[in-house]
């Protein structure tokens, strides 16, 4: 969590605790503590607003979705069609697995209910009567404070029939998944959630006109929807007044590695690593940055050259790579590249649900090689046929977790191409893992 000595000193000024506020305080999970802090306040002032204003205001406020893509907010509740006649569905992703990510969990942990009150904004908003958080399966202690939370809201009037007097209905479901990365991909959820094995639909349809149940559904991240109440509490200049034009607000970074300090730490957009670094301790004593992430695994890599990229959409992207879900793995000298990038490829193999060729059987084979030229047992052609085939699985895959596998593979090759030949002259791994904690 966030050090509560950060918040106010020094270039710690940059940090903006606003979803992270609270999570040091007793029971921050409870409705009480919740409501101390002026929760559910801005449900009220969502439920004062007419729905397409509601939808026009969070347009405004330039909200971007937070599990990695992007995409703002307010107009994927737009894209919802009125007077269809058919039902409306929220569907909230907590089914977070992207190799490094990891602050949805901290979040539902620690302040359930403003994902909660961000529910019932966007249900009110969407004209929705039924909502679902669909939570990744092994968090047991997680769902257990989610049903918790859920029970208090009913019990308080915020879910349920006649929400605070105003005519909304809303019934809550809090499903737990069965711990499959590819259910994370919003088509697999939803097909998931109706009770089949998950794998991804072809999109277009996107879920806006024909999701859960082939009705008109929006599928947005847990942080993205936690972030709605306090935008319409302190209002959308408040929100644009930090960030970016086209990346604006705060959100959460998880700084994870070998730091000294990770955690979350809730910042505006826009912040670099090496601001976050010099208000967290840096790297662990007497090392230094070698490589990172800036948004989990699926994000091609960064150098020590990339400290100083604004860590928004566009700096990300103008950079050469992707801000994701801002899971800044950082990894320091001791670490082979080698190493790390065969241990996520063997995550993307593992988690390839199979339904198409180019990342079923592409993802295979890059582990084959990697584990090859790792052992001490590849050749120099093996370069060009790792680059190749992440090339025939990038934009040929039918998901975007092929392009996540190929990213590592590129980027590694890109910025460390030395390093694999090391391990190609050298007949083995140059590196004393014994060194490095991060893949023990
Ligand atoms: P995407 O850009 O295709 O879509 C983003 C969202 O916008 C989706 O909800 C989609 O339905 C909607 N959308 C896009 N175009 C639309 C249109 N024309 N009409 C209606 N809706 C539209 O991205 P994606 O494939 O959904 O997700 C990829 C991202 O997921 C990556 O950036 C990656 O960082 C992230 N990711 C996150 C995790 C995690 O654990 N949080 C895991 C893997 C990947
Ligand atoms: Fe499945 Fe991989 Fe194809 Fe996505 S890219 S549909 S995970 S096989």
């Amino acid at each position: 969590t966030l050090a509560p000595e950060l918040k106010d000193t020094g270039p710690e000024k940059l940090l903006a605790p606003v979803l992270s506020a609270f999570w040091d305080e007793d029971r921050s999970w409870t409705l009480d503590v919740y409501r101390r802090h002026e929760g559910y306040e801005g449900l009220r002032k969502a439920l004062a607003m007419s729905p397409d204003d509601l939808i026009a205001y969070v347009k405004d406020s330039g909200l971007r979705g937070r599990g990695g893509a992007g995409f703002p907010t307010g107009m994927k509740w737009q894209f919802i069609p009125q007077g269809d006649g058919k039902p409306h569905y929220l569907v909230v992703n907590a089914d977070e697995s992207e190799p490094g990510t990891c602050k949805d969990i901290p979040l539902l942990f620690a302040n359930p209910h403003s994902l909660i009150e961000g529910i019932v904004i966007a249900c009110y908003a969407i004209r929705s009567s039924h909502a679902f958080i669909y939570l990744r399966g092994e968090v047991v202690p997680v769902l257990r404070r989610l049903h918790e939370a859920v029970r208090e809201a009913y019990a308080a009037g915020y879910l349920g029939e006649n929400i605070l007097g105003s005519g909304l209905d809303l019934t809550l479901t809090v499903h737990a998944g069965a711990g499959a990365y590819i259910c994370g991909e919003e088509t697999a959820l939803l097909d998931s959630l109706e009770g089949r094995r998950g794998q991804p639909r072809l999109r277009p349809p996107f879920p806006a006109v024909a999701g859960l149940y082939a009705c008109p559904t929006v599928v947005n991240n847990v942080e993205s929807i936690a972030s709605v109440p306090a935008i319409l509490q302190n209002g959308k200049e408040w929100f644009r007044s930090m960030g970016s034009e086209k990346s604006p607000g705060f959100t959460l970074y998880s700084l994870s590695g070998h730091v000294a300090s990770p955690g979350q730490y809730e910042a505006p957009l826009g912040i670099t690593l090496r601001q976050l670094l010099e208000m967290s301790g840096g790297m662990r004593p007497g090392h230094r940055l070698k490589f990172w992430t800036p948004g989990g695994s699926s994000t091609p890599m960064f150098t020590d050259e990339h400290l100083d990229v604004p860590l928004d959409y566009e700096g990300v992207g103008a950079a050469g790579s992707m801000l994701g879900t801002k899971a800044l793995q950082c990894f320091d000298e001791t670490t082979c590249v080698v190493r790390a990038v065969t241990r996520w490829t063997e995550f993307y193999a593992h988690e390839s649900c199979g339904k198409c060729t180019p990342c079923r059987e592409g993802t295979y084979w890059l582990v084959q090689l990697l584990r090859d030229i790792e052992a001490g047992k590849g050749a120099m052609s093996d370069l060009d046929k790792l680059n190749d085939i992440a090339d025939n699985i990038n934009g040929k895959s039918f998901c975007a977790l092929g392009d996540g596998a190929a990213s590592p593979i590129f980027s590694s090759l890109k910025h460390f191409r030395e390093e694999y030949e090391q391990h190609i002259t050298g007949r083995g791994c140059p590196f004393d893992p014994a060194k490095s904690t991060a893949w023990a």
